[in-house]
Order: C-alpha cells, then structure tokens, then sequence
C-alpha cells in the first residue's frame, strides 16, 4: 500500500495521520476524530480492525462495502 493510500485507509476509519506514513507494521500518530485525542495506531491493526483508540476505548474500525 502506498502513502496515500494508507492515510485515506486511516481517514476512512476516523483516523487524521500527523506523520509521514512509516509503514504498515510501524505506529503511526493520528487524531482520533471522535475523542479528538492524538494516539498512536498501526495499519495493519486498522484495517484488521483489531485497533483501539486508548484514550476513549472505541474500536477502529476501517469502512468496509457489505
Ligand atoms: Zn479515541
């Protein structure tokens, strides 16, 4: 997955990414829009949905065609 494609991944699942894309194993700093927080997620966590934002406990989840 490329740069892009990853932060528009992040975006659709409630994620603002701050830094350069690190890759999809690395933690990545982002918002987490709903609680407004700055927390660190991995990719690869998103898109499995297995991610949790710490500050408010939701669960990320990426948006996904039924
Ligand atoms: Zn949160």
């Amino acid at each position: 997955m490329s740069g892009p494609e990853a932060k528009e991944s992040m975006e659709e699942a409630g994620l603002i990414t701050l830094d350069k894309y690190p890759g999809p194993a690395a933690s990545w700093s982002a918002l987490h829009l709903p609680c407004d927080a700055v927390s660190r997620f991995r990719l690869t966590a998103v898109l499995q949905s297995t991610a949790r934002c710490p500050v408010c406990d939701e669960q990320i989840t990426p948006k996904v065609a039924e």
